[in-house]
């Protein structure tokens, strides 16, 4: 019904940063130019908000380059960047609900989940790179001759980082934690869909003592300053999170520009397989939360569940009944556990949904918008989906579980590997052997054994084959940051 969704919570917080942030200060945009960012509740706007473009760019890169060359950041000790860092994640902690409510506004997700996941997640992230930032060091190497030699692991300089709105907050945390403790300095390009709650935490970052020019961030368009970004000659090194298709263009902008460095985070079409020997109640609500967390919105949702043949009939029933009871509606709204899908991921959602009916997949549940008002999806399940169809290669991102039924462990290896993709993967079973086998054989940077989406800081994250390049997060996310310089003095008495 569409009763959920008209009578809206009024969110319990302010918009009060709407400029850009270039070199410690809140400014206009060069161009003095404005773009509205949307509550995809109601499809009303929130705010007007600068829209930087290559001018703002450039401003940006030399506030960070200057800081990188002349400030204190790179030169302080580390143990006092480490100070500056656990005194933010202090201030953002003490900030939890606002942001979290101003997160949910701009993005759609459940309140609580803001509230009570992705806050927390974000202060335990720069709590964990604060520690890392003073454990950061070279090696002494034996050498052949009379040599001392010695690697020093130092900044790499500026970094651009580009990323997207499913998870504006964690995809800043997931960026700007390590660059930062590696000593580097930044220009963030968020996401056009939701550019407030990285303004509302650069603040208290600067109230926490980070010194002016270190994180600068410019909110606009991809083409315009996401590209300027990519192709910055002074940019010593770029992160994007983002779709495959964007994750080329910016990996050329790079190659043509000064050959920075690069590190990817893209798409996925990852495979949950549940055995014959799972425990199917528990294998439906963890399939369930796998494709459906984050209104389906998440570039490792587990959106092909293969199941096995003995339990797929008693597993379609169960997941079907699940789809229909889940709660969709006001995020702000206690019990709600599905908001609106982004605005532009709307229209696309709903064309794979028609794909997926057109198709000789059976529509278990869902199948369309959820209301009138809104960018809401009901909650859609496909059975009988077979590899050749659109709805079982390409990535939808949006609340649309598509299942597939396998008879053998090596087959369903095969097919789950059948995709240009390599991001995560899921395994449900009881059996040591199994899982050994299927957690081996999957080509996917994260294997989860009966267990979905967990993403402690130090937990490596990132994907095989189109799905990425590098790793982010835990200790990998640090050679992203560094630079190894080896230096070599003769010993003059050895
Ligand atoms: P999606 O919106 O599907 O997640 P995109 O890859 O389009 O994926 O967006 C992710 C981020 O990349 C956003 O911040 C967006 O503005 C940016 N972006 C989009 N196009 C470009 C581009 N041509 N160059 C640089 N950044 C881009």
């Amino acid at each position: 019904t569409a009763a959920a969704v008209e009578e809206l919570t009024t969110p319990p917080v302010q918009v009060n940063f709407t400029k850009l942030l270039i070199n410690g200060q809140f400014v206009d945009s060069a161009s003095g130019k404005t773009f509205p960012t949307l509550d995809p509740r109601t499809e009303e706007v929130i705010a007007n908000v600068a829209e930087g473009d290559a001018e703002d760019i450039n401003r940006a890169v030399a506030a960070a380059r200057k800081a990188f060359d002349e400030g204190p950041w790179p030169k302080m000790s580390a143990y006092e960047r480490s100070k500056i860092m656990l005194k933010f994640a202090d201030l953002v902690e003490k900030h939890n609900d606002e942001l979290a409510a101003l997160e949910t506004w701009d993005n759609g997700k459940p309140y609580l989940q803001a509230a009570q996941a992705e806050v927390p997640s974000f202060v335990r992230l720069f709590r964990y790179y604060a520690g890392w930032a003073d454990k950061i060091h070279g090696l002494t190497i034996p050498a052949d001759g009379p040599h001392h030699v010695q690697t020093l692991h130092e900044p790499i300089g500026v970094a651009g980082q580009i990323i997207p709105w499913n998870f504006p907050l964690l995809m800043f945390a997931w960026k700007v934690g390590p660059a930062l403790a590696c000593g580097n300095t930044i220009v963030l390009k968020t996401a056009e869909q939701t550019p407030l709650t990285a303004l509302y935490v650069a603040n208290l970052f600067h109230e926490a003592g980070l010194p002016p020019g270190v994180l600068n961030i410019v909110s606009g368009f991809g083409p315009t300053a996401g590209a300027a970004l990519a192709s910055h000659m002074d940019v010593d090194k770029l992160a994007f999170t983002g779709s495959t298709e964007t994750g080329k263009t910016v990996l050329g902008l790079a190659a043509k520009s000064n050959l920075k460095p690069v590190t990817l985070e893209l798409g996925g079409k990852s495979p949950f397989i549940i055995c014959e020997d799972a425990d199917i109640d528990h294998a439906v609500e963890l399939a369930h939360f796998a494709l459906f967390f984050n209104q389906g919105q998440c570039c490792c949702a587990g959106s092909r569940t293969y199941v096995h043949e003995r339990v797929y009939d008693e597993f379609i029933e169960k997941a079907k009944a699940r789809a229909m009871r889940r709660v969709v509606g006001d995020p702000f709204k206690k019990g709600v556990e599905q908001g609106p899908d982004d605005s532009e991921q709307f229209q696309k959602v709903l064309r794979y949904i028609r794909s997926g009916r057109d198709s000789s997949a059976t529509l278990e549940c869902g199948g369309d918008r959820f209301g009138s008002k809104g960018y809401f999806i009901q909650p859609t399940v496909f059975s009988n989906v077979k590899e050749d169809m659109l709805i079982a290669q390409d990535e939808i991102f949006g609340p649309v579980q598509c299942v597939f039924k396998f008879k053998d462990i090596g087959e369903v290896i095969k097919r789950a590997n059948n995709t240009r993709y390599g991001l995560a993967a899921g395994v449900f079973t009881k059996n040591i052997d199994t899982a050994n086998t299927l957690t081996r054989g999957l080509r996917a940077g994260t294997v989860w054994v009966n267990c979905y989406d967990v993403f402690d800081a130090g937990i490596p994250f990132g994907g095989y084959k189109m799905s990425g390049m590098g790793r982010e997060k835990g200790i990998y996310s640090l050679s992203n940051y560094l630079q190894v310089k080896a230096v070599v003095t003769p010993l003059k008495n050895p």
